[in-house]
């Protein structure tokens, strides 16, 4: 049914939030009960058996398809939000814990049955391509990459993981007559005590030791299985099965082997300029491991704020004198239901931004603390929240949401261009400082990027691999990829260091994607120190666009190029360079 319309996304770049005109079929009524089994089954038992005689019909089955996955969704992440604000409450851990373990194996499988509707469906390729391109292949490649076999691999797998993970979690050290936590531990590391740092540095890393073969146990088991599962989808390796299961059809290996040689060329020199002065500074004959975290001047941490309310209206103004567009959209955050940020017990660790995909109803959640990390993922949460904002008015689930390439530029460049303002919270000289500090965290990440990716290719198209040969590897990337510190009387801890990257376990070959964004975030930046209103103005009509649209055309939409390689990286790396010339040390 044409009537209802695919509202111009590209348009609605002004749009600040007015949620009255949604646009929502009457298939599913909006107060749905979707936690509940019962209530959902008819729904899909209908869509399953509905008769498509038209392209109209099945543009139709799209359009109410994607209400029933909303109104799914935003049950599971109303129980999820609820869950990680009250970690404590039974009742609301019991209601999550139902959602995940009874609803969601439930919907998998009735959503594929969908898929498989869809893709068989005659009036298919009659659907006008430019609007439904990328569903299109997203949903082909489902059906397409299924395999029965496979389903109780990728269980064997996610226990695996669950293992990886408790064996992680119940690492502790023994410090300062205290048992510590890995998370607390990495605090010591920003002492300003040399000694202090050297002796936490080797706390970690020798309760890392001890769970090295059990860690390499689990990972050679996890290797071997997805080389099973590649194999079983009709393809030679795992790499090539992921890039079309995670629908990377917009770059390809080459793509990724391309920004490796950039960030060597490029980034990794930078950084080991960045070390050598911080090791100047420090004054110390060798840079060391626990010599990277500590502040080179032997200042106390920034503290911009104190509690969630400064933390809102310091944001809100900076997003103000960022673009008032920004500020307006930001200020919707303020309705009640949408921000939970104080750190407080009974909160689960980490920060989100969750779109409540049915009402639209954006939610950050954050442990703020008083930090400059925390303003960094409030601008970040906050970039998030405005990709969910300006694409509500999209009436495809599938299209509100961004893949993560575009999606991490809208939260990213925020922490980029609200650099000249981080005077809400700081006087002149900290506002550098934190500036310098995000900086040379960019130029930190992107190698590291490099080194995971780059591992990641190689572990996957050398299945049979040693686990020599893989520490063997890992060591070649560490010297063309890493920061050049001296590991002297240390070097036994190498060869296994990537065990602390958990995204190699649970969610393999998901993290060149921060690279590709921070790229594109870059872009922005540069826009934005150029003309002001239209950078912004790229940045809206591209966030608008959600999903709808192949990674190169949102890219482009943001005035940026979709380009990871040396040729672009260059001038993205140069500007940092300068900005940093421009800072005081
Ligand atoms: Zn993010």
């Amino acid at each position: 049914m044409k009537g209802l319309g695919f509202v111009s996304t590209t348009t609605s770049n002004t749009n600040t939030g007015s949620q009255t005109d949604l646009i929502n079929t009457d298939f599913v009524p909006a107060d749905v009960d979707a936690g509940n089994w019962d209530v959902l089954k008819p729904y899909f038992k209908a869509l399953r058996d509905r008769v498509i005689n038209s392209v109209g019909d099945l543009e139709q089955w799209l359009l109410d398809r994607s209400e029933l996955e909303a109104s799914i969704s935003e049950a599971g992440a109303n129980r999820y939000i609820a869950m990680t604000c009250n970690t404590e409450d039974k009742e609301i851990e019991q209601a999550f814990l139902e959602f995940v373990e009874n609803i969601e194996p439930k919907v998998k499988p009735e959503g594929f049955a969908l898929d498989q509707k869809y893709v068989a469906c005659p009036f298919r390729k009659e659907l006008d391509q430019d609007r439904y391109q990328v569903i299109d292949r997203d949903t082909e490649a489902e059906v397409k990459l299924y395999r029965d076999e496979n389903v109780a691999l990728e269980t064997e797998l996610a226990k695996l993981d669950q293992q990886y993970n408790k064996i992680c979690g119940a690492m502790t050290v023994e410090f300062d007559g205290e048992e510590k936590t890995m998370p607390q531990m990495a605090t010591f590391l920003q002492k300003t005590d040399r000694a202090v740092r050297q002796s936490a540095w080797e706390g970690i890393a020798e309760r890392r030791a001890a769970d090295v073969e059990k860690i390499n146990d689990i990972f050679d088991k996890m290797v071997k299985i997805r080389h099973t599962i590649a194999q079983n989808a009709g393809f030679d390796n795992y790499r090539d099965y992921m890039f079309e299961k995670m629908h990377r059809f917009d770059y390809t290996p080459a793509d990724c082997e391309a920004f490796h040689q950039a960030c060597e060329e490029l980034v990794v020199p930078l950084q080991r300029k960045i070390n050598a002065e911080r090791k100047m500074q420090l004054d110390v004959e060798s840079l060391r491991p626990w010599d990277l975290a500590v502040d080179v001047k032997g200042r106390d941490p920034l503290t911009p704020f104190d509690g969630a309310d400064e933390l809102v209206d310091g944001s809100e103004r900076i997003f103000q004198k960022v673009d008032a567009r920004l500020g307006n959209m930001f200020a919707r955050l303020r309705e009640p239901g949408c921000l939970d940020l104080d750190s407080r017990k009974g909160k689960a660790p980490g920060g989100y931004q969750y779109s409540r995909d049915r009402s639209r109803q954006p939610f950050i959640f954050m442990n703020a603390a008083g930090m400059q990390r925390d303003v960094e993922t409030m601008l970040h949460e906050g970039g998030h929240a405005f990709h969910s904002i300006l694409s509500e008015t999209e009436p495809l689930l599938h299209y509100r949401h961004a893949p993560m390439e575009f999606a991490e530029v809208a939260s990213m460049s925020m922490e980029l261009t609200a650099h000249p303002f981080l005077t809400e919270f700081y006087s002149d000289d900290e506002a550098q400082r934190a500036v310098r500090e995000h900086l040379e965290g960019v130029v930190n990440t992107l190698p590291w990027i490099a080194t995971i990716d780059a591992f990641q290719h190689w572990l996957y198209t050398h299945p049979d691999h040693t686990r020599s040969e893989r520490e063997a590897h890992w060591l070649s990337l560490l010297d063309r990829f890493g920061p050049a510190i001296d590991h002297e009387g240390y070097e036994q801890h190498r060869p296994n260091a990537w065990h602390r990257q958990l995204h190699l376990f649970g969610v393999p070959f998901y993290y060149i994607e921060y690279g590709i964004a921070q790229l594109g975030a870059l872009q922005l930046w540069l826009q934005y120190k150029q003309d002001t209103g239209k950078a912004i103005q790229n940045y809206c009509d591209a966030l608008a666009l959600g999903g709808s649209k192949p990674l190169p055309q949102l890219f482009e939409a943001a005035g940026m190029k979709f380009d990871f390689g040396p040729n672009a990286v260059k001038s993205l790396i140069a500007e940092v360079e300068n900005e940093l010339n421009t800072l005081p040390a």
